[in-house]
């Protein structure tokens, strides 16, 4: 069984973070995971690359947590995938499964109204998950959900304050029949709390639409233990 950590930022992307991309991968690594998916706050959140850069330069300098990430990973032995933290006024939307290259070819993610973006990732073959739907901060303005543009829930969220934040995540994720994932949402090298188990092997970020939908993921981490599903 193999552990993946689906939501981690980095000190390279994201301005919560406190901790390099490749701190962040040995930590993973530490913690028993088996691979880290890198999602650092998009364009619209708490990005730690300045929004006035060119479009290219900006995704250039976006993607340095992820290629950090997965050079240390090369070094140790976990693998590393991609993704960003796309957000909505506080409604904060996981993308796995796209590529840098794809990225710097979309200036238009940045400028897009969220359904419009939400759609044209999904048709590019996106995987999206709402990240912890009902978690209630200043930031957040409202809650939204989109049920039929969001592959799966985050009904697992290691850096909400409350734990009926999940509780409802997981209403929520039942009430629509929509599948489950857990994640971290780790900002520090040292809390690995949440992830999924999974038989199946991932070698590519785009592979993890499949493994969502096919059933593939065995187990939810929460607080550090996997609890089959
Ligand atoms: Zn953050
Ligand atoms: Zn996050």
């Amino acid at each position: 069984m193999m552990r993946w950590e689906t939501h981690a930022h980095t000190a390279e992307g994201s301005a919560c973070g406190t901790a390099s991309a490749a701190a962040m991968a040995r930590g993973c690594k530490t913690a028993g995971y088996d691979g880290l998916f890198i999602t650092d706050h998009f364009y619209h959140g708490n990005t730690a690359v300045p929004r006035e850069l060119p479009w290219e330069e900006w995704t250039d300098r976006f993607c340095l947590g992820y290629y950090h990430a997965k050079e240390e990973g090369d070094r140790i032995g976990l693998q590393v995938c991609f993704g960003w933290e796309y957000s909505w006024n506080g409604n904060d939307f996981l993308t796995y499964g796209l590529s840098p290259a794809w990225l710097k070819a979309h200036p238009e993610t940045a400028t897009l109204p969220p359904y419009e973006y939400l759609k044209l990732v999904k048709e590019a073959g996106a995987c999206i998950v709402h990240a912890h739907p009902f978690r209630q901060a200043w930031y957040v303005s409202a809650i939204r959900l989109v049920p039929d543009l969001v592959d799966a829930v985050e009904v697992y969220n290691g850096n909400n304050s409350e734990p009926i934040y999940n509780e409802r995540a997981m209403w929520y994720a039942e009430s629509f029949g929509l599948p489950m994932v857990s994640g971290s949402d780790t900002h520090w090298d040292h809390m690995f709390l949440g992830g999924i188990a999974t038989e199946q092997t991932i070698t590519d970020a785009a592979e993890y639409r499949s493994l969502i939908h096919s059933g593939g993921i065995c187990g939810l981490i929460r607080h550090e233990q996997v609890h089959p599903i």
